[in-house]
């Protein structure tokens, strides 16, 4: 659907190669594939969003994001190998192998009111594609065939200066989509960029509106910092404007309580094993969770002297995971369960009570090495637990390194029993 709008005019700045050091040869050769195609097509083609940004900064970009003049079902009509996702946002995978290229089409964006984007699917001009985009340094387009970049937002000058701002009026783009302003706390942590002070003071009195946000794109966006290398910052930062209290109370509890905050400490670790390698999303969510789960057993303790066995732990991680993320999010159940494990397990690892245990037993389970990844994170910052460490991993427990959705990516489904077709239970 197009808007019936007048096209918004703004002239561009163009910054030629020999300014912005960009070579073709940087640029994804799959993404490069993908604009030329839609070009010889007819279609105009960039790319856009977090790629130019990185590539301007000298870094790696994590993925190459295309926009187009060509519609959702064109782009599919174009390559075979696309598929068509999301309803709130619709835009195409074209997919190589594991590798995806997003193509999203020129959207007319802002509808100038600060009512929450439910839909954004109107197709629009590249201007008007820019200026719905959420900060200026990510509505910059490069053109691989004249080797320029466009910038209708100052977003290069902004990348320059090291700033983060809003495109539009900050006010206005947080209450349209609350979810921006997880994205610019990701990034000032990403690159420690200062804020623009409309677009801060604007964050600090939009922070309560982060509820009205569809809690799915806020927990993938923050188990994405959890897996970015920037986690510790991240979440201070986002303690620190005030978003963590409405997200996650009982984080922001424990962040006010305690001063040598452990969770900082322990992501802090986690920060520096995720650069060598990617990390299972339960022990990303354990790390944050571990410090409530030791708190609410050492109060347990206090209050009756039984001891302390693995079910009734697992208990209280269930109940820690639930109290932490229940307030705002559903957690996939999967994810939660996983989690519940390598929480649990950290007591199988070092018990409880301390005894020493003659023969190391840890269930066959396919967890058991993420709860052992969990413990090696732990011991990086509370050295006494290494010998633990090793004492397993001479036993013959190794950790794992791998994320598990990469070991098991096709794990078969069970079949639904006869007679039963609306069950919808899904546990694996
Ligand atoms: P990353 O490096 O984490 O992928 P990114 O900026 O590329 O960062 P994406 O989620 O890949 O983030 O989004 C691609 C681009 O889409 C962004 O650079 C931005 O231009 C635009 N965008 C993403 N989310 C929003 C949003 N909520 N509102 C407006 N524009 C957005
Ligand atoms: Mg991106």
């Amino acid at each position: 659907m197009y808007r019936d709008k007048s096209p918004v005019f703004v002239q561009p700045k163009v910054y030629p190669a020999h300014e912005h050091k960009i070579s073709p040869e940087q640029i994804d050769e799959h993404a490069r594939y993908v604009i030329e195609k839609l070009r010889t097509a007819g279609y105009k083609a960039y790319l856009v969003g977090g790629g130019v940004r990185d590539l301007l900064l000298k870094q790696r970009p994590k993925d190459f994001d295309i926009s187009t003049s060509a519609k959702p079902e064109e782009v599919r009509a174009l390559f075979r190998n696309a598929i068509l996702i999301g309803r709130r946002f619709r835009l195409a995978h074209v997919r190589f192998g594991k590798k995806i290229i997003e193509v999203s089409t020129f959207r007319a964006g802002d509808p100038g009111t600060a009512d929450l984007i439910v839909r954004d699917n109107v197709w629009g001009n590249e201007e008007e594609d820019v200026l719905r985009r959420d900060f200026t340094i990510n509505g910059l387009f490069y053109d691989p065939q004249s080797q320029t970049v466009i910038d209708y937002v100052d977003g290069y000058l902004d990348l320059e200066k090291r700033v983060l701002r809003t495109i539009g009026q900050p006010h206005l783009r947080f209450s349209q989509d609350p979810v921006r302003m997880i994205r610019l706390i990701k990034f000032c942590a990403r690159f420690r960029f200062d804020i623009d002070k409309p677009t801060f003071e604007a964050l600090l009195n939009c922070k309560n509106e982060i509820l009205k946000s569809s809690s799915a794109r806020i927990l993938e966006e923050l188990l994405r910092m959890l897996e970015s290398g920037s986690a510790k910052t991240f979440f201070h930062l986002l303690h620190e404007y005030g978003l963590l209290r409405p997200l996650l109370p009982g984080v922001a509890d424990y962040f006010d309580k305690s001063p040598d905050n452990e969770i900082l400490a322990l992501l802090c670790e986690l920060d520096a094993d995720v650069r060598k390698g990617s990390i299972d999303r339960s022990v990303l969510l354990s790390t944050l969770l571990f410090p409530l789960l030791r708190h609410r057993l050492l109060l347990r303790a206090q209050k009756s002297d039984r001891p302390f066995h693995l079910a009734l732990i697992q208990e209280e991680a269930l109940r820690a995971i639930d109290e932490a993320f229940s307030t705002f999010f559903l957690l996939p159940r999967r994810l939660r369960g996983m989690a519940a494990f390598v929480l649990t397990a950290q007591f199988r690892i070092q018990p409880l009570d301390d005894k020493p245990v003659r023969t190391l037993r840890a269930p066959r389970d396919p967890l058991f090495p993420l709860a052992l990844k969990l413990f090696k994170i732990r011991a990086a910052i509370q050295p006494d637990l290494l010998p633990y460490h090793t004492r397993w991993t001479e036993a013959g427990f190794a950790e794992q390194t791998v994320p598990l959705q990469e070991i098991h990516p096709h794990r078969r489904r069970r079949r639904r029993r006869r007679g039963r077709p609306h069950e919808t239970h899904d546990s694996p």
